[in-house]
C-alpha cells in the first residue's frame, strides 16, 4: 500500500449536494478536486466576495466586487444518486476498474 495516497468518492464534474454548513443543502458541479487539502471546489457553493484591483488606469470597467466560489471539505458534501438522492458510495471491481455505486439502490453512479 503506498503512503500518501488517499482515495476520494469525489471526481471533478460529479453534482453533489452540500449537507453541512453554510450553504448546506445547495446543489452543485464539482469544479476542482484538491485531494491534499481534502476539499473541492462546488459551484456557486460557498461563493465568497473578491476585490477586484483598481490598479490599471487603462481598464474603465475593472475593479469593484466580484464573487467566486471558494473550496469546502470534502466531507461536506455527497454525491447524488439520480435514484435516491444524496448518497453514501460504495465501489464495485469490474474487471480492472473501480466502479462507484449508489449504496443504497447499487446504481453506477459513473458518468
Ligand atoms: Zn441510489
Amino acid at each position: 500500500m503506498p503512503t500518501g495516497t488517499k482515495h476520494f468518492d469525489v471526481r471533478r464534474n460529479d453534482t453533489v449536494k452540500v449537507i453541512s454548513g453554510r450553504d448546506k443543502g445547495k446543489q452543485g458541479r464539482v469544479l476542482r478536486v484538491f485531494p491534499d487539502k481534502e476539499r473541492v471546489l462546488v459551484e456557486h457553493v460557498a461563493m465568497v466576495k473578491k476585490t477586484v484591483s483598481r490598479r490599471n488606469p487603462q481598464s474603465q470597467s475593472g475593479g469593484g466586487i466580484a464573487e467566486q466560489e471558494s473550496p469546502v471539505a470534502i466531507s461536506n458534501v455527497m454525491l447524488i444518486c439520480p435514484q435516491c438522492g444524496p448518497t453514501r458510495v460504495a465501489h464495485h471491481r469490474e474487471g480492472d476498474s473501480n466502479v462507484r455505486a449508489c449504496r443504497k439502490c447499487g446504481s453506477t453512479l459513473e458518468n
